[in-house]
């Protein structure tokens, strides 16, 4: 049975009675039905009905090579009929995981050396509070447990997750939060940096707010400071220059660790292999996933620092922690075969060299200087569209969030995909887009900011 045999109304109908999404208001979905996306080849994604829609998200920030790569498929079956599955515990390996590893230390930053797999973001999230906190008490110093993040961060969905992020929404306690996790300012100019303020200054400003909660709370008490380098489903939120290096002398002064989060930003996003290059930091942990696969497979990577892991190996003792699907054989065959592409590709240099900069000059001359528009930003192949009521004032339409999503909708009526967050419209292109795919993409984008006015 396939479901070339069912009608769109008849999937929708099934999918009302049995599905339930993820961030989804079902019952709103219920009276809209669920659009069916059926097909998709290099940068475009394809729905039941036919209509062709181009994919300024790459998916869920993942699709970085682009749709329909054989050689992805034929990575996976190849492995699938070898060892579909072993698991690495009890003194057992596979021997996908162990050349991904060696591959992932050699492209990331000089001191990640060490890899623990999982199947998502979040789970590499939960992962990382757990080993820092392990780290602290095999150090000795097991009050050292306090975690610092940020507001409107995203960490993941799962309790560690939502308790480390920063969303009003998610973070409720209402589902119950792991205690300990503190949330500071983040660095979004936009709405924050005072008037006459620079960006270097306010870069400062906003990375003192981590140093006044480590202070506040007291460096014994403090086991490591968690972010995203760039803040992405809060909206895409750039930092200055000057935030990450000073977040990383703040830590290293107080000896905090540097949990980094390159869930979406790993694997080429910003130009480099993960954002801690662009930023030239050099974490304790790096959370990965997404974009590891190019979301072929279900995989995260959390890369640990030769500070962390040699603690952990000296020691000894078992850290109680693992997934079913860590190091998942079929899941690793595609991540090296993706690294493969990416690297064969040269697709990181062009986003660095030439199409980042052409995305950026094209947000800003062709966006920018619309009616609804507050502000374009971006940092490699990610981008914001601040939606506005009023260029000068900045202020918004109400309710919240609801020009957005109706500059999304009609983005979807010509055929561009887009995300809205709160008021902030999202790209994050596959790195496959090239100057005529960008020209194509504002063009979509300013009809349907047209249409929305
Ligand atoms: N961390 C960041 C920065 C993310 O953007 C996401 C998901 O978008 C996650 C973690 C969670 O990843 P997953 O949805 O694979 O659990």
């Amino acid at each position: 049975m396939t479901y070339q045999n069912f009608s769109l109304a008849q999937l929708q109908a099934i999918d009302g009675a049995h599905h339930l999404h993820p961030f989804t208001d079902h019952k709103d979905l219920r009276a809209a039905g669920a659009r069916m996306i059926t097909y998709a080849k290099g940068p475009f994604i394809y729905d039941s009905e036919g209509n062709e829609i181009l994919d300024g998200m790459a998916g869920l920030w993942c699709v970085n090579i682009g749709y329909g790569r054989d050689e992805l498929a034929e990575a996976a079956y190849a492995q699938m009929k070898e060892l579909p599955y072993y698991n690495s515990f009890f003194r057992c390996s596979t021997p996908t995981p162990v050349l991904l590893s060696q591959k992932l230390a050699e492209i990331s930053p000089p001191n990640l050396n060490q890899v623990f797999y999982g199947s998502s973001g979040s789970e590499a999230n939960d992962t990382a509070l757990r080993l820092v906190r392990h780290y602290w008490a095999l150090e000795g110093k097991p009050q050292k447990n306090r975690v610092i993040s940020r507001q409107s961060a995203y960490h993941g969905s799962t309790i560690a997750g939502t308790s480390l992020g920063g969303m009003n929404a998610m973070h409720g306690q209402l589902y119950g939060a792991v205690p300990n996790i503190a949330h500071v300012m983040m660095p979004y100019a936009y709405e924050l940096q005072h008037a006459g303020e620079s960006d270097h200054d306010f870069g400062l400003r906003a990375a003192k707010a981590v140093e006044d909660e480590i202070l506040r709370a007291g460096a014994d008490n403090v086991a490591a400071f968690i972010g995203e380098p760039v803040q992405g489903a809060g909206g895409v939120k750039i930092p200055p220059a000057s935030y990450w290096p000073e977040i990383q002398r703040i830590c290293r002064k107080y000896d905090v660790l540097l949990m980094l989060d390159e869930v979406i930003t790993g694997y080429g996003r910003t130009g480099e292999w993960f954002a801690a290059q662009s930023m030239g930091i050099e974490p304790d942990t790096m959370t990965t996933a997404k974009a590891l696969t190019s979301g072929y497979q279900p995989l995260s990577a959390l890369f640990v620092s030769d500070r962390v892991a040699s603690t952990i190996v000296e020691k000894g003792g078992e850290f109680f922690h693992g997934y079913t699907y860590s190091g998942h054989p079929v899941a690793c065959a595609v991540a090296l075969k993706n690294l493969e592409i990416i690297e064969r590709e040269g697709m990181i240099e062009r986003v660095r060299d030439e199409t980042g900069p052409y995305f950026a000059a094209a947000l800003k001359e062709r966006i920018a200087g619309h009616d609804l528009v507050g502000e374009v930003r971006s940092f490699g192949f990610l981008g914001a569209i601040e939606i506005v009521k009023d260029k000068a004032t900045k202020e918004r339409f109400a309710p919240a969030g609801s020009a957005a999503t109706l500059v999304r909708d009609h983005a979807i009526a010509n055929g561009m995909m887009l995300r809205a967050t709160g008021d902030t419209m999202i790209l994050s292109p596959p790195l496959i887009w090239t100057k005529e795919i960008i020209d194509m993409a504002c063009e979509r984008i300013v009809k349907a900011l047209d249409a929305a006015k």
